[in-house]
């Protein structure tokens, strides 16, 4: 059999010969003591693309958004976000076990922001009963809610009622280059209404490994503290770097090759049974599957589609997800079709 198809998420990619010999040049040297000219380069571009002043590298997504909200959130109090957001869902409670952060959560229909529901929760200085709310955290694009792009009005709207309460904001932008060149909006538009924000280099951007959590000076001297206290200062990893200032050149425009790839996934698979997705809402790179009025679980579907070569991803009962990314090409793409062609009717 030919090599599978894996659609499991855009984190499979791996580092093509050219980002290896752009890593394997990169200059180094002890990022611990500041000295590695890689990594400085690195955060200060990053920081430059989002207007912000100042980014801190990391070894994952989900650092970058801890240290974001451990700067903006004290122990005790509270961070509001969307309920299937990844800080709440998929950072195994890490604001809880580190922060002492605790979380409400608004449920928003495929995860996108409408400003009220978030505001209506929000209880700054709550006094001796109550926790009081700092900080509100967004997710751009949307995973669980299928990649969405979040709009911009409501992104303004929630930044004027979070400076009438005194409120911060952050931005988990794991995925916020796709809503980028989906939407044309600037990353320093996005990067207006935020505190922080944590942006990925590993998902569509197909580096190994690596994050960036932008914030004002102040704010980042203090998560390059709490990063060494977390354990993940780190030493010549301008390598990795190297990796990211190569993805950063060459695969963000590309994007788009990735979200006509997904719309056309969307397209067939909607030809097949329009319950299981509407393709007007795939935006970008991340089609979202609810077999709710199909027999089958999304683990008998992903079981079905791995035995004939391609890998998606079972995420729920009910709920399957296909990510498309910089390793999958047209070819591929017709080849998955018809393997979910196959599975969906068997
Ligand atoms: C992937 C992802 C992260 C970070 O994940 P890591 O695996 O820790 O790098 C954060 N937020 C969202 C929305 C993500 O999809």
């Amino acid at each position: 059999m030919q090599q599978p198809i894996d659609l499991r998420s855009d984190t499979v990619t791996r580092p093509s010969q050219a980002m290896r010999e752009a890593m394997a040049q990169a200059p180094v040297g002890d990022d611990v003591y500041g000295d590695d000219p890689t990594v400085n380069s690195l955060e200060e571009r990053v920081a430059a693309l989002f207007g912000k002043e100042a980014g801190v590298f990391t070894p994952t997504g989900s650092l970058a958004n801890q240290l974001a909200i451990r700067i903006l959130v004290a122990p005790g109090e509270e961070l509001l976000a969307e309920s299937n957001s990844h800080i709440v869902r998929a950072e195994l409670g890490a604001a809880a076990v580190f922060s002492g952060i605790t979380t409400r959560t608004w449920p928003a229909k495929n995860g996108l922001l409408i400003a009220k529901d978030a505001l209506d929760l929000a209880r700054p200085n709550s006094g001796p009963y109550l926790v009081s709310t700092t900080g509100i955290a967004v997710e751009n694009t949307h995973n669980f809610g299928g990649g969405t792009i979040q709009p911009l009005a409501e992104i303004k709207a929630l930044r004027e009622g979070a400076n009438d309460l005194g409120m911060a904001l952050h931005l988990d932008g794991a995925r916020i280059w796709n809503a980028h060149v989906a939407s044309g909006i600037a990353l320093d538009e996005y990067g207006k209404y935020f505190d922080t924000i944590s942006v990925c280099l590993s998902k569509g951007l197909g580096a190994p490994i690596g994050s960036v959590m932008l914030a004002s000076k102040e704010s980042a001297a203090k998560a390059r503290i709490w990063r060494k206290r977390y354990g993940a200062g780190m030493r010549q990893v301008g390598l990795l770097a190297g990796a990211a200032h190569y993805a950063l050149d060459h695969n963000i425009a590309r994007l788009s090759e990735d979200h006509r790839r997904a719309k056309e996934l969307a397209t067939a698979i909607a030809a097949v049974n329009p319950s299981l997705i509407d393709p007007n809402t795939v935006e970008t790179n991340i089609v979202g599957l609810d077999l709710t009025e199909l027999p089958i679980s999304a683990a008998e579907l992903a079981s079905r589609t791995r035995e004939a070569g391609l890998w998606i991803s079972a995420l729920g009962p009910k709920y399957a997800r296909l990510v498309t990314h910089l390793d999958f090409d047209d070819q591929q793409c017709q080849a998955a079709i018809e393997i979910l062609k196959r599975a969906l009717v068997a």
